[in-house]
């Protein structure tokens, strides 16, 4: 028999998905809610409520991420903190980003209900910003707060899709863009973010959760291949410099590659804009992007010098002009090894049966790496679902992320 560390009601982690997907609901199961928009105020307002009916001093930064702070009785400086983002997609659904707040409040409630005040400080956050739905840059705006990444430019040029600017959303909701700078935190020991696994492994693999070791490092490029346009009838078809056959070649190569890595290698070529873009034109140029991703530093980089190589070998063999830009370049954020072993140690002591694996999506964890050692954990996705209003997770496995995360937290502050 396994001693549990809290006991976790699953129907009620599900009543405060539902709970908190009112705010922005949309359709049968989606959620519309992006930052500083009244759907998000009121979810915000929600959570603050939760906090502050659990005991937890309630505060708010300088972006709008709302804290929930259990004070430690040793009076050590500094907090294990847990939490994720309470945006979505537009839509999204129901689970990305609040079941990170979710489980982080209730992981956080029940260990001082059940186990009394934590030796260290415990906090919770409910991050304002992460899915850049309303804005096109401000993505993990609430955790580029936290790390202190917000350039002070921003606020004033930043202008969202129906064309307002940051600055004057942000001040009628009473926050002063002038004071971004104060949400930098640097007194952060610990940090774990629960979130949905967004993909299908974990379901083929019948595990309910994850300790997450890693976020997969990502680089968009942007490639030109100018050839010559020409005639597609008059201009025989062995006399051509055609960037679209280039384009083919190398396009099916940087898939392949990937393929031939293997898991968790991903090369995605996106878009395409050919110039001219017409049936009868052979083609001058065709642009395509290229964002390809590992989580492993050096197996990322043997990913890009082979991509690259590709790039060359095929635009010079056949007499084309190649240009290349990189667009984003982010490295692998990797776990803190001592929080990712707690974790492991804490689901086999808690008979929580879960993988080891990386992220293949983008976190707020990898700003919040910036100022502070960290890991995820994830919960299983009904066929791999996420950024739509599909997105399911069981109770019975939001509950067993509950337990685990509350269970690590423990071992890190009790
Ligand atoms: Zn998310």
């Amino acid at each position: 028999m396994t001693a549990h560390t809290i006991d976790v009601d699953a129907a009620v982690v599900e009543d405060h998905v539902m709970r908190l997907a009112r705010h922005g609901a949309w359709g049968e199961t989606g959620v519309w809610r992006t930052v500083y928009s009244p759907e998000w105020v009121a979810a915000q307002d929600e959570v603050a409520e939760w906090f502050d009916a659990a005991g937890f001093e309630v505060w708010r930064d300088a972006v709008g991420n709302v804290w929930g702070r259990i004070e430690g009785a040793d009076g050590s400086p500094g907090s294990i903190a847990t939490g994720s983002h309470i945006d979505s997609q537009t839509p999204g659904g129901r689970y990305d980003g609040a079941l990170g707040v979710i489980s982080g409040y209730l992981a956080v409630k029940s260990l001082v209900e059940q186990h009394g005040r934590p030796q260290r400080t415990l906090e919770v956050v409910s991050m304002c910003e992460e899915e850049s739905s309303r804005f096109a840059a401000t993505n993990f705006w609430g955790s580029r707060g936290i790390a202190g990444m917000i350039k002070p430019h921003e606020p004033d040029e930043l202008i969202s899709y129906d064309g307002q600017r940051m600055s004057d959303i942000m001040r009628e909701l009473g926050l002063d863009p002038a004071r971004i700078p104060e949400a930098k935190r640097d007194d952060i020991n610990a940090w774990v973010e629960l979130h949905i696994e967004q993909g299908p492994l974990l379901e083929t693999a019948g595990r309910p959760v994850a300790v997450v070791d890693a976020i997969t490092g990502i680089r968009h490029y942007e490639v030109t291949i100018t050839g010559r346009s020409d005639h597609a009838g008059a201009r025989p078809i062995d006399d051509r410099r055609d960037p679209m056959h280039g384009a083919a070649e190398i396009i099916s190569r940087v898939i392949d590659t990937a393929l031939e890595m293997g898991r968790p290698a991903v090369t995605t070529v996106g878009r395409m804009q050919v110039d001219p873009n017409f049936p009868a034109i052979v083609p001058r140029s065709v642009t395509f992007t290229i964002d390809a991703r590992h989580p492993d530093p050096d197996a990322r980089n043997a990913l890009y010098r082979r991509h690259e190589a590709t790039l060359e070998e095929v635009c010079t063999r056949r007499g084309l002009d190649l240009s290349v830009k990189i667009n984003t370049d982010h490295p692998p954020c990797l776990s803190n090894p001592d929080l990712v072993r707690t974790f492991q140690e804490a689901a086999r002591a808690e008979d929580i049966p879960f993988e080891t694996m990386p992220s293949g999506a983008a976190h707020d964890t990898q700003r919040i790496v910036n100022v502070a050692p960290v890991v995820m954990l994830f919960v299983q996705s009904k066929d791999g679902r996420s950024h739509t209003p599909e997105e399911y997770s069981y109770p019975e496995h939001m509950a067993e992320g509950v337990r685990l995360l509350a269970a690590g937290l423990h071992r890190l502050a009790y």
